[in-house]
C-alpha cells in the first residue's frame, strides 16, 4: 500500500488532468451553445410558422367571407328607395332597423349607408349615442373607391366610435347610376383575442409598417420604421389612425443563420416569423421570445456538460480502481515471486543440507560400525587380557588348592593307616570341596574365555554380583579387602548377558582393589538403587584414591590408563561402558563423597515371569 503523501503526490497528475479536462469541457460546452441556440430558436420559428399559418388563415378567410356582403346588400331595393328619398319618414326607420338587424345576424360591428356625398343616411347604430347617421365619411378611401364604382375595403380607426375596424363598401346603384355606398366595418378585437394569452406575440402592419393589430395593446398605431412624410399627411388626410400615436418602436433586426430571423422591439427578442396577405397588402408577424428557447438551450447544454462530466468522472474511477487493482495484482505477484525465489533458495539450501546430513548420517552409521566392530574386537582383547591376568591368578589359586589337596590326600592315606577313618572322610571331604572350588573356577574361566552371543535378555543381577565376587576372591583376600554387599532376597531382573555383565563388574571391582592397594583395610560398598520403575543402579564405590577432575573425562576413552606399564591396558573401563551402553543403560563415574570413586552401573529392569521364564543362558 502507498504511504499516505506518495500517494497524494502520485495522484496529483490526476488532479491535473482532471482540471484541464473539466476546462475543456466547459470551453467546449461554451463553444457549442451558439449552435444549440440556433437550434432550440429555429424550433421556436418553426412552431412561430405554425401559428402564424393558423393566425393568417383566419384572417384570409374572414376578409374573404365579408368582402361580398356590401354588395349583396347594395342590392337591396329599400336602399335605393331611401338613396331616392333620404327624408323619407316611411322607410328611413324601416331601413336603419333592417340594417341594425343585419349587423347583428352578419356579427359585424356597423352597416351604413351614405349617400353620394358621403354622408350616412342610415346605419345600423341608429339608436346609439354615437350613431353614424349624419357623419360623412368622404375622406375615407373606401367611400372614394365605392363611389367610384369600385369595392372599397380599408383599414382605420373609427371616427366616431375611436375603435379601430375593417371597412368594406359597395356602390348602391340604380338602374346605371351610383346614388349611395353602403360599407361594413368589422371590429378587430375578437383576433387579437383569440391571439393572447400565449407566450408569442402577433402582430399585424400596413403597407406603411403601421402596426394596426396586435395582442400587444401598447403596440398598436405604433411603427416598425419612422414615417416618411407624406406617408403622415395621407393618414392625416383619411384620419385612417390616430396622429399622435404614431411613435416608432426601437426596432432592430438580426439573423443567426439558417432560416432563423431575430427581431428586438424595445429591448426583447423575438424568433420572427412573418407572412404577407397579398389581397390587402397586410404583414402578420408571429414573435416568439427568444428567452425560453435560449434557457432551453443552456439547459440541455448544461445537462449534456454535466453529463460528460459525470461520465467522465466515472470513467476515471472506474481505470483508476482497475489501476489500482492492477497495481496491486502486479504487486502480489512480484511479491508472491520473490517468496518462490526465497522458498526455492531455502529449499535448494535445505536440500543441499539434507544431502550433507545424509552423508554425515552415513559416514557416521560406517564409523559406528567400525567401532562397533572395534568394540567387539577390543572386548575380546580386554577379555583375553584379563583372561592372561586371571591365568596367572588361577594359577596361583590352583597350586595352593592343588598343595592342600596333596597334603590332605597323604594325610588321608597317614589316617586310613593308623585307622582314623574319620579323620580320612573329613579330609576327603575337604579335598572334595578343594575340588569343587577349582571346578567352579576353571567353569568361569571357560565361560569367560567363550565369545558372548550379542543378545540382550534377562539376568538375575543378583547372579552376576555372586559371580563377580567368587571371581574375584583371590584377588580380594590378597589385598585383605573387604566387600560389603547385602544380597537381595529377590531376583532383580535386568536386560544384558550374564557373562558380560560380570564382566564389567569384575573390572570394577579390579581397579577398585588397584585403587586402594596402598591402604590397609580396604573396603568396597556395593549397592543397589531404585532409578524408576524401568531402572535400577548399582553402585560399587571404594576408599582409593579417587578420581581427579582432570581425568573424570578419559576415564572411558579406549587404552587411557595412569597404571604402571604392564600392569594396565586402559581397556576395561573403555570395554565397560560400551557393554552397558549395548544393555540399554549406562555407566558413569564420580567421586565419593568421603574420598575414593563410586562406579554407577544403571541399567533396565527386564519383564520376566514369576517363574524366572527368560533367564539368561550366555
Ligand atoms: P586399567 O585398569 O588397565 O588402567 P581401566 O580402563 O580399567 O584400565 O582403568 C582406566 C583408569 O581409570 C585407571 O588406570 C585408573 O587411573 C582409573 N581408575 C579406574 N578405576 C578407578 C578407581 N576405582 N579409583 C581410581 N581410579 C580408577
Amino acid at each position: 500500500m502507498a504511504r499516505p503523501g506518495a500517494y497524494s503526490f502520485l495522484r496529483r497528475p490526476a488532479i491535473l488532468r482532471g482540471s484541464v479536462g473539466l476546462i475543456v469541457v466547459i470551453l467546449l460546452g461554451l463553444a457549442t451553445l451558439p449552435v444549440v441556440e440556433r437550434y432550440f430558436l429555429d424550433r421556436a420559428g418553426v412552431q412561430g410558422e405554425a401559428t402564424l399559418r393558423i393566425a393568417v388563415e383566419g384572417l384570409d378567410a374572414t376578409l374573404a367571407r365579408f368582402e361580398p356582403l356590401p354588395k349583396l346588400l347594395a342590392e337591396r331595393p329599400s336602399l335605393v328607395s331611401l338613396l331616392k328619398d333620404p327624408t323619407n319618414q316611411g322607410i328611413l326607420p324601416f331601413v336603419n332597423e333592417q340594417l341594425r338587424l343585419t349587423a347583428l345576424s352578419l356579427g359585424v360591428s356597423d352597416v351604413y349607408l351614405m349617400d353620394v356625398g358621403g354622408t350616412t343616411i342610415s346605419a345600423s347604430s341608429y339608436r346609439k349615442e354615437r350613431s353614424f347617421v349624419g357623419r360623412n365619411f368622404n375622406f375615407r378611401p373606401y367611400f372614394v373607391q365605392a363611389v367610384e364604382g369600385g369595392l372599397g375595403q380599408y383599414f382605420a380607426m373609427g371616427t366616431t366610435s375611436g375603435e379601430r375596424g375593417y371597412f368594406f363598401a359597395a356602390p348602391v346603384i340604380d338602374n346605371t347610376r351610383i346614388i349611395g355606398v353602403v360599407a361594413i366595418k368589422f371590429d378587430v378585437r375578437s383576433f387579437e383575442e383569440a391571439w393572447s394569452g400565449g407566450a408569442s406575440d402577433i402582430v399585424v402592419t400596413d403597407l406603411s409598417d403601421i402596426i394596426f393589430m396586435s395582442n400587444r395593446e401598447e403596440w398598436h398605431f405604433r411603427t416598425l420604421i419612422p414615417l416618411r412624410g407624406e406617408v403622415f399627411n395621407l393618414i392625416a388626410e383619411t384620419r385612417q389612425y390616430p396622429l399622435d400615436r404614431l411613435i416608432p418602436l426601437d426596432v432592430k433586426r438580426s439573423s443567426i443563420g439558417g432560416s432563423v430571423e431575430l427581431i428586438s422591439i424595445d429591448g426583447e427578442d423575438f424568433v420572427l416569423s412573418s407572412q404577407t396577405l397579398p389581397d390587402v397588402g397586410w404583414r402578420v408577424m408571429h414573435l416568439t421570445p427568444t428567452g425560453p428557447a435560449r434557457a432551453q438551450a443552456l439547459f440541455v447544454l448544461s445537462l449534456a456538460v454535466l453529463l460528460m462530466l459525470l461520465t467522465a468522472l466515472t470513467a476515471t474511477v472506474i481505470m483508476q480502481r482497475r489501476n489500482r487493482t492492477r497495481e496491486r495484482i502486479e504487486e502480489q505477484t512480484r511479491a508472491n515471486e520473490v517468496l518462490e525465489q526465497r522458498v526455492a533458495k531455502r529449499t535448494s539450501d535445505l536440500n543441499a543440507a539434507n544431502a550433507q546430513l545424509q552423508l554425515e548420517v552415513t559416514e557416521r552409521a560406517a564409523t559406528e560400525e567400525r567401532l562397533r566392530s572395534t568394540q567387539k574386537e577390543l572386548i575380546q582383547a580386554g577379555k583375553l587380557a584379563a583372561l592372561g591376568q586371571m591365568s596367572a591368578a588361577l594359577s596361583h589359586e590352583i597350586n595352593q588348592p592343588l598343595t592342600a589337596v596333596k597334603s590332605y590326600a597323604d594325610n588321608a592315606a597317614t589316617f586310613l593307616d593308623r585307622n582314623r577313618v574319620s579323620d580320612a572322610r573329613e579330609n576327603v571331604t575337604r579335598i572334595s570341596k578343594m575340588a569343587d572350588r577349582m571346578a567352579a573356577l576353571s567353569g568361569h574361566l571357560r565361560n569367560f574365555a567363550r565369545r558372548p552371543q550379542d543378545t540382550v535378555r534377562p539376568v538375575d543381577l543378583r547372579l552376576v554380583l555372586d559371580d563377580a565376587i567368587e571371581l574375584m576372591g583371590t584377588r580380594l583376600r590378597a589385598a585383605n579387602a573387604k566387600v560389603n554387599y547385602t544380597p537381595p532376597t529377590d531376583p532383580i531382573w535386568v536386560n544384558g548377558g550374564r557373562l558380560r555383565l560380570q564382566q564389567v563388574f569384575v573390572n570394577l571391582l579390579s581397579n577398585a582393589i588397584d585403587a586402594m592397594d596402598r591402604i590397609d583395610a580396604p573396603q568396597i560398598d556395593i549397592e543397589l538403587e531404585t532409578v524408576s520403575d524401568k531402572r535400577l543402579r548399582v553402585i560399587v564405590s571404594d576408599r582409593g584414591g579417587g578420581i581427579s577432575d582432570e581425568i573424570i573425562g578419559q576415564l572411558f576413552d579406549p587404552f587411557f590408563t595412569t597404571k604402571e606399564p604392564g600392569h594396565g591396558l586402559g581397556l576395561g573401563l573403555s570395554i565397560s561402558f560400551n557393554i552397558i551402553e549395548d544393555f540399554g543403560g549406562r555407566l558413569s563415574a564420580a567421586p565419593r563423597k568421603d574420598g575414593g570413586a563410586q562406579f554407577i552401573v544403571e541399567l533396565e529392569r527386564a519383564n520376566v515371569a514369576e517363574d524366572g521364564t527368560g533367564l539368561a543362558a550366555e
